[in-house]
């Protein structure tokens, strides 16, 4: 089964107007320069979403955002809504990422919500997962995961409408990732949850980015495992050269 491979970029809370114009601006050029055989999303942070837009004009790199809220509108001081985005020229949204998680208490639950009211405004999810280094060192990542993909992941979620990233929390930010072999381990294990919940058929099609320190040094060996449909990239997706350099590396 061909998944086309979805190079995404998570740019977090970084750059202020004239840095992420040059940034957007520098990728949307590499991009256009060469024909790469896969998608592009860029997720900056949501000041941003209307200049970056604006640079990807032309280009067939998508638009996202890095969180949504689940409601359309109404009282939610500081939210943004699913419509909001779309409004905005977003196609996706990232949902449910670890720091997320972590810094504002995300549950299974919460998560579930946001994506269905997300895909309902026509948003495509990227719903994040990944165990901790102790649950790692315990021997429950795959346990974590299925939990995760169970809880988080919609009933509606489609191949078309949901990408699933497969984050281990250890690997984030910290130059460390876990060995090829127990990366298609899990990223197979996923798609045996997918099968489970959603039927075998869009589980086969749904895309499993790796998300956790991939640089354009190990994009090739992670990327060309069987199970795994792209990459979720943070701080390498602050440089151009660095965030191409995955896409070509990839699709050696
Ligand atoms: C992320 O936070 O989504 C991420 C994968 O970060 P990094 O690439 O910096 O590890």
């Amino acid at each position: 089964m061909a998944r086309k491979k979805l190079i995404a970029g998570n740019w977090k809370m970084n750059c202020l107007s004239a840095e992420g114009v040059a940034l957007a601006k520098a990728v949307a050029e590499k991009v256009k320069a060469n024909k790469y055989d896969c998608d592009f999303l860029i997720c900056p942070p949501f000041t941003l979403l209307g200049l970056v837009k604006k640079c990807l004009r032309g280009t067939k790199i998508a638009l996202g955002a890095q969180d949504v809220h689940f409601a359309e509108f109404g009282a939610h001081t500081g939210d943004i809504s699913p419509l909001m985005l779309k409004d905005l020229g977003c196609s996706y949204t990232i949902i449910g990422h670890s720091e997320r998680r972590v810094d504002h208490k995300e549950s299974n639950a919460l998560i579930n919500k946001k994506a269905v009211a997300a895909h309902q405004a026509g948003l495509n999810t990227v719903i994040c997962i990944g165990e901790t280094g102790a649950e790692r060192d315990a021997g429950k990542t795959i346990k974590v995961c299925q939990d995760e993909i169970n809880g988080s992941v919609p009933a509606d979620a489609t191949a078309k409408n949901t990408v699933i990233a497969y984050e281990p929390i250890w690997a984030i930010g910290t130059g460390k990732t876990p060995t090829a072999t127990d990366v298609q381990e899990v990223h197979a294990a996923i798609r045996a949850a997918l099968a489970k919940k959603l039927g075998k058929a869009t589980a086969q099609k749904m895309r499993i980015l790796y998300g956790g320190s991939v640089k354009p040094n190990n994009a090739s060996e992670l990327l060309k495992l069987p199970d795994v449909d792209g990459a979720l990239i943070g701080g390498a997706s602050l440089k151009a050269d660095d965030f191409v350099a995955i896409a070509a590396n990839a699709l050696k």
